[in-house]
């Protein structure tokens, strides 16, 4: 596993120095309950390794976002979601909200959802 990026949150929670409860697990992958849901159903799907924002994606590791959609696919059946529908959001920078500089899916369900999002 790749060394945890300094006062990074999500790399301590990959280390597990920080509690989370994690839903999923792989070698390249984990996922785990949002500590603050936004909806019944809100995960958090991330790369193991630190990876800042989803700009930083490129042809030679987008391989990694394409098995977090299969994760979060996974996990969305497992909640029953796959017919009532669920959202899959990633937050880029500050404007668009990312608070956590360590990309992450979230994948929200149980609820109707707004559009546009605000
Ligand atoms: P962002 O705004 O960066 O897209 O989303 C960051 C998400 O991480 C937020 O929904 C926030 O509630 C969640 N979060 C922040 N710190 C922690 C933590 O320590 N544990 C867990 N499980 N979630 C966290
Ligand atoms: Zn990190």
């Amino acid at each position: 596993m790749d060394k945890e990026r300094e006062g990074c949150i999500f790399c301590k929670i990959v280390n597990k120095t920080i509690e989370s409860q994690i839903l999923y697990e792989d070698d390249e992958i984990i996922a785990f309950k949002d500590i603050k849901p936004q909806a019944p159903v809100h995960i958090l799907i991330i790369p193991k390794i630190h990876i800042e924002k989803i700009s930083d994606i490129n042809s030679d590791n987008s391989n990694l976002i394409t098995k977090m959609i299969v994760v979060a696919n996974k996990i969305a059946k497992d909640n029953n979601l796959d017919n009532e529908g669920y959202r899959l959001v990633f937050n880029c920078g500050e404007a668009a909200g990312q608070e956590v500089f360590h990309i992450h899916l979230h994948l929200l369900g149980g609820r109707k959802f707004g559009w546009p999002p605000g």
